[in-house]
């Protein structure tokens, strides 16, 4: 090791740039903690470490397999919940950096906000909250499988900023800005709440398009209003979450409450091509017959494990819970094709001949 580096001289230099941040940013130093204390690192905030233990888990890697809006896509060029979950994490970034806000805390978020979805997106997510008395949501279970589940059910011992803005990045079905499951206690908790969907509208749009779902013709006013393209369209929705936002920065005084949000008028739009990819996109017949088959794997499977709790694999549920919950958990965690192999190999007929799932 090199002699005379005082390595804390990167910390120093890292919450330097956070203390130069809008008073209305979250900052590492001032953070309400882990749960479990912990020595700080020399080279990163507590943000960073976050994000990057995020990063490190298996459940973010199981996510190249799981769901966006196709299941199990037979092309290499649909989005996937990894595709999506990068492209959250940039426009978070996007707009944390614009409004003088704490990026690092935003990435982290964004990194972890859909890792609890199931296989199957949203008809998984269904199925396991028909199935389990207490129900189930994604962005509950990204939390428990970050704090609880992952490194052997000790957790990452995240902060509490990264935490509760994961919680609370789920949206309302009939408003883009409902609040869902509370408002998050961060501006970057608000920003990666809008970014999700800035981002899911745009790539949906793409991927429904690429499927042969929707044509460009289809596309409601909403849509060509706000840009000709995807390009135009996410830079339009961007610009203006900044604008409507800009008392965020602090640069009109701090004796506002700054809120992370658009003009109305783009808010409008957004509702609008929010509503027509509901009609014409994720309740669309082709889609609701994939999920349906999507469903039923999930509800065999759950059955499978509720009755043969020994089975479940070790390190995916804890093994003081009760068995629906340990069988959520471990269904929860797999991808779209582990789940069809499995359940193919267990004798569920919905299972059987999958395309692209040998
Ligand atoms: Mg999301």
């Amino acid at each position: 090791m090199a002699e005379g580096v005082d390595l804390w001289k990167v910390r120093a230099r890292l919450e330097d740039r956070e203390a130069a941040l809008s008073p209305f940013a979250a900052r590492s130093a001032t953070s309400r903690g882990r749960k479990r204390r912990e020595e700080p690192s020399p080279l990163r905030t507590e943000y960073q470490r976050d994000r990057d233990r995020i990063l490190h888990t298996k459940a973010f890697r199981r996510l190249k397999h799981k769901t966006q809006v196709f299941i199990a896509p037979q092309q290499d060029h649909f989005v996937t919940r990894m595709t999506h979950t990068l492209l959250v994490a940039q426009v978070a970034r996007t707009i944390a950096r614009a409004l003088n806000l704490n990026e690092d805390l935003a990435e982290a978020a964004a990194l972890g906000h859909d890792i609890g979805h199931g296989p199957f997106g949203h008809a998984g997510e269904e199925a396991l909250a028909e199935l389990l008395p207490e129900g189930f949501r994604h962005n509950y279970q990204s939390v428990r499988v970050l704090d609880r589940l992952e490194n052997g059910g000790q957790g990452l011992n995240l902060t509490f900023e990264v935490l509760d803005a994961i919680e609370k990045s789920s949206k309302a079905r009939e408003d883009i800005l409902a609040e869902g499951w509370g408002v998050p206690a961060t501006l970057e908790g608000q920003v990666v709440k809008i970014a999700d969907a800035i981002a899911y509208l745009n790539h949906d749009i793409d991927d429904a398009l690429r499927a042969g779902v929707i044509t460009e013709a289809d596309l409601p006013d909403a849509a060509w209003k706000l840009g000709a393209n995807t390009r135009e369209r996410l830079d339009t929705m961007i610009r203006d979450i900044v604008e409507a936002s800009w008392d965020a920065t602090g640069e009109r005084g701090t004796n506002v409450t700054p809120v992370i949000t658009f003009s109305p008028r783009v808010h409008a739009l957004a509702n609008d091509l929010r509503d027509f990819m509901f009609e014409r996109v994720y309740f669309y017949d082709a889609t609701r017959r994939e999920a349906e088959r999507g469903k039923a794997i999930v509800r065999f499977l759950f059955r499978y494990f509720v009755e043969h709790p020994e089975e479940i694999s070790p390190g995916f549920s804890l093994p003081e819970d009760p068995v629906e919950r340990r069988a959520a958990d471990y269904i929860s965690g797999m991808t779209d094709r582990f789940a069809i192999r499995l359940a193919r190999e267990l004798g569920c007929p919905e299972a059987l001949d999958w395309p692209g799932i040998a």
